[in-house]
């Protein structure tokens, strides 16, 4: 048969909007045979989702069941449905299962276009009777559990976007069916409506505020803070790596709505956050002649938000503070909250105040520059959340992780989540009395590690020594027996694929035995000599506060993880 485009296609492509045409339904309902000839008429590519997961698992769909069972094919499978779908524009054949998934689901909905190919029992049955190959159907009474399965799916399939009906006869038939339904659906099923703005509101009674999450925020600095304090001027500390790339931007905004502002420009890095660098920021803010009603506006990464909201929280007092995070940690953690400090020769963080800001702008755009390094590394903070308590989250990023990294809509709604989580925690507890100490989950290791570094950026940021850091308190729960090793493994797993690393002894030359590590523990504001406290987990997001823990066992324990190569 002559394998010609059809004349329609170029039309279902074009509404198409580089969404792929996502085939579902049973097991025998013709998804791959459709779908070859349905993308032969479309001029697309076709690919079978099952084919894709037996390739990556070097093993039959059968064995994977037989040998790791459901839950493991289905997780596998969503990541490969994920990938597909990020991929390109295709026509893709998923296995029966896939749609029943609500992640895949969520994911075919907002990267394709899904039919079902519907098809009764008889026709079915008539058609998978002659296959062996089916795990689902290994049982005495095959045509029962279709029936079971199609009670229990069919409900589910109705919800794809398009449906037809998958006779016997030329797959042609079936073909144009489908082609049918897209001409006359596709307007009204592919709206272009991307996210491109979130708002996640702190709820602390007349101190709250709004972190907004989404594009242009930067250069629209000047709208929001013309609106909400009028006449007021503002004292922009930034480090030279944002003056160059988006201070810019941020300083043309404010002359727009005609608001008065002065730069501080500090050295990136870690350094910074030291007394020297803070008296001169603080001397920079007053010699700049800005009053107590005046804003100090922190352009950067964590550095600079730390550093310029403790000099706003002792300048005059106390003066206003907006910050424009533009490093990825920054965006999720440490804008939001109010944690204001700098470091101390005894260690990280050990001199500041509770500050809120009156306002987060998270630009995601100005995200474009930072250097992959850190992106990765402040990821590992989005990947604590997922941990902490939101077990749905952690499984979302498995799937969705490379579309962030792709800096698709999907990272605006990471951080979303992100900020929305950590609000929650601060809104329950401001100053740390309780739960506000499960988000450092993955700190006390990595603050540890940081501090036997001097803070040495090139071997060590702070988002590596976190994702370490929850890999680390994964392991010593499972270690301990709170945890299993499999949720400390899949931790570790996840944090690899996304090149973040997941061992002490990954750090380049480290030469630190556990008794060094031990020590800095001690030193860190969040441990009291004699009981160490640690956030454990229970499992992935069931993250607990654990007092109390004997050093001995995290000397055991640190000495197995610096024997690991
Ligand atoms: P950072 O501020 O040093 O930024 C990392 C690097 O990226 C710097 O070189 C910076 O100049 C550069 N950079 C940032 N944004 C950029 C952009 N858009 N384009 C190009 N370059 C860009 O470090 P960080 O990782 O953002 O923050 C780490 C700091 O945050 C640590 O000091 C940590 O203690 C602190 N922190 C504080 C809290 C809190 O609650 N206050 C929470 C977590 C972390
Ligand atoms: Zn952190």
């Amino acid at each position: 048969m002559l394998t010609e485009v059809d004349p329609r296609a170029a039309s279902i492509v074009r509404k198409l909007c580089g969404r792929s045409i996502v085939l579902v339904g049973m097991m025998g309902s013709g998804k791959t045979s459709v779908g070859r000839r349905l993308a032969q008429r479309l001029g697309l590519d076709f690919v079978d989702a099952d084919h894709e997961i037996e390739a990556a698992a070097d093993m039959t769909i059968q064995e994977i069941f037989a040998r790791h069972g459901e839950g493991y094919f289905r997780d596998g499978e969503r990541r490969v449905m994920a990938r597909l779908l990020a991929e390109k524009q295709r026509v893709l054949a998923t296995g029966g299962g896939a749609f029943m998934q609500a992640l895949t689901r969520e994911n075919i909905s907002r990267h394709g276009v899904s039919v079902w190919l519907n098809a009764d029992l008889d026709v079915l049955a008539r058609r998978v009777r002659k296959r062996t190959n089916r795990p689902m159907l290994h049982t005495t009474n095959p045509e029962d559990t279709l029936r079971k399965l199609i009670d229990e799916r069919y409900p589910v399939y109705a919800q794809a976007d398009v449906s037809v009906l998958s006779i016997d006869g030329p797959h042609d038939v079936v073909v144009d069916a489908i082609l049918e339904q897209l001409e006359t659906n596709l307007d009204r099923l592919v709206r272009q409506e991307t996210p491109t703005q979130a708002t996640v509101r702190v709820e602390l009674d007349n101190r709250a505020y709004d972190i907004v999450i989404g594009q242009d925020l930067i250069v629209s600095a000047g709208r929001y803070i013309s609106t909400l304090f009028p006449k007021s001027a503002c004292a922009i500390v930034t480090d030279e790596n944002l003056a160059r790339e988006h201070l810019p931007a941020l300083e043309r905004g404010l002359d727009a709505h005609g608001i008065r502002h002065a730069r501080i420009v500090i050295t990136p890095g870690e350094p910074s956050k030291c007394w020297s660098t803070f008296a001169r920021v603080c001397d920079d803010i007053i010699a700049a002649k800005m009053e107590r009603g005046d804003l100090v506006v922190a352009l950067g990464g964590g550095v600079v938000g730390d550093l310029a909201g403790f000099a706003a929280a002792t300048v005059r007092r106390g003066m206003r503070f907006i910050q424009i995070p533009t490093s990825l940690l920054a965006q999720v953690d440490s804008s939001v909250g109010g944690k204001t400090a700098i470091n101390s020769d005894h260690g990280k963080n050990l001199i500041g105040a509770f500050y809120q800001p009156s306002l987060v702008l998270a630009d995601t755009g100005a995200l474009a520059t930072l250097p992959p390094r850190e992106f990765r590394a402040g990821y590992a903070e989005v990947v604590k959340y997922g941990l902490i308590d939101d077990a749905p989250f952690f499984d979302w990023l498995t799937t969705n992780w490379q579309a962030i990294f792709a800096r698709g809509p999907e990272l605006i709604e990471a951080i979303r989540k992100s900020c929305a989580s950590k609000a929650a925690v601060v809104a329950r507890d401001e100053t740390e009395q309780g739960d506000r100490a499960l988000l450092n989950l993955g700190h006390t290791f990595g603050h540890a590690l940081e501090t036997l570094l001097h803070y040495d950026n090139e071997r060590l940021v702070h988002g590596e020594g976190v994702a370490i850091g929850v890999a680390c308190a994964a392991r010593f729960s499972a270690k301990l027996g709170y945890a299993s090793a499999s949720d400390a493994e899949r931790v570790e797993a996840h944090l690899k694929e996304c090149g973040l690393p997941s061992r002490i002894t990954q750090i380049k030359g480290w030469n630190h035995g556990p008794d060094q590590i031990l020590e800095a523990m001690y030193q860190d504001k969040k441990v009291q000599r004699g009981s160490l406290t640690f956030i454990l987990m229970r499992r992935i997001g069931e993250s607990f506060i654990a007092r109390g823990v004997e050093a001995e066992k995290v000397r055991a324990f640190l000495d197995e993880e610096l024997a690991h190569h």
